[in-house]
C-alpha cells in the first residue's frame, strides 16, 4: 500500500490544479521557505479527514481555500484527491486503487468521496482503521511528533500499539455498540 498520487485544486497556496505522482519509494519535497511544502502535507492530512484547524495551521476550516493574492481573486471551493495503491488489499476493498476526495465550500461544509461515491467522514475513518494510515495514525510524523509520542501518557501511547495490533476497529465498534 502506498500513496500513488495527490491532486490539489484551490487548496491553500495552490489556486491551479496541481497533480503529484509518487513512485514506490522515497519522495522529497524541496523548495524555498513559504513555497508550499507543508501545505502539501496539510492537504494529505485534510483529505484523510483532519478536523483540527490547529493541526492544519488554519484559523477556521474555510482558511484552507485559496484566499487570493494581489492579482488573483479568492476561490469559493477547494478540493484534494489522493490515490492509494491497494494491490495487496490492505484496505478492505476489492479495488486495486482507492481514491479519496474531499471538497470544501466557503460555507464550511465538507464533502467526502470514496472511489467517486459520496460517503461520510465516518466511512473514510473506518476504511483506515488498523492500517496505520489516517488522520491521527502514525503514518504522518510532523515536527515534534516523535517527542510528543515519547512524552505522552501511556494510555495515549497505547493507541499506536492498538493500531499496529489491528484492534482499533473492534474497539471503536464496541464503543459504538455501548452507546446505542
Ligand atoms: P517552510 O520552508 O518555511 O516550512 P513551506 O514550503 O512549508 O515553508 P508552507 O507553510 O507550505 O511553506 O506555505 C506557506 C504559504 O502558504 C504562505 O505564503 C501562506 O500565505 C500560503 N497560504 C496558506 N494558506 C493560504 C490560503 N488559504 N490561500 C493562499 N495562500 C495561502
Ligand atoms: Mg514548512
Amino acid at each position: 500500500m502506498f500513496l500513488k498520487s495527490l491532486e490539489l485544486y484551490g487548496f491553500k497556496s495552490f489556486p491551479d490544479k496541481v497533480s503529484l505522482e509518487f513512485a514506490d519509494g522515497i519522495t522529497s519535497l524541496l523548495g524555498p521557505n513559504g513555497c508550499g511544502k507543508s501545505n502539501i502535507v496539510d492537504a494529505i492530512k485534510w483529505v484523510l479527514g483532519e478536523q483540527s484547524t490547529k493541526t492544519l495551521r488554519a484559523g477556521k476550516m474555510e482558511d484552507v481555500i485559496f484566499n487570493g493574492t494581489d492579482n488573483r481573486k479568492p476561490l469559493q471551493v477547494a478540493e484534494v484527491s489522493l490515490v492509494i495503491s491497494n494491490e495487496e488489499h490492505h484496505l478492505p476493498l476489492d479495488d486495486p486503487e482507492v481514491e479519496i476526495k474531499r471538497r470544501i465550500f466557503r460555507t464550511g461544509e465538507s464533502e467526502y468521496y470514496l472511489n467517486k461515491n459520496r460517503v461520510l467522514l465516518k466511512n473514510i475513518r473506518e476504511l483506515f482503521f488498523d492500517t496505520g494510515v489516517g488522520k491521527s495514525a502514525y503514518s504522518i510524523l510532523e515536527q515534534g511528533k516523535i517527542d510528543q509520542i515519547l512524552s505522552s501518557k501511556p494510555e495515549d501511547r497505547r493507541f499506536i500499539f492498538e493500531e499496529a495490533a489491528g484492534i482499533s476497529r473492534f474497539k471503536v465498534q464496541s464503543q459504538e455498540a455501548e452507546r446505542k
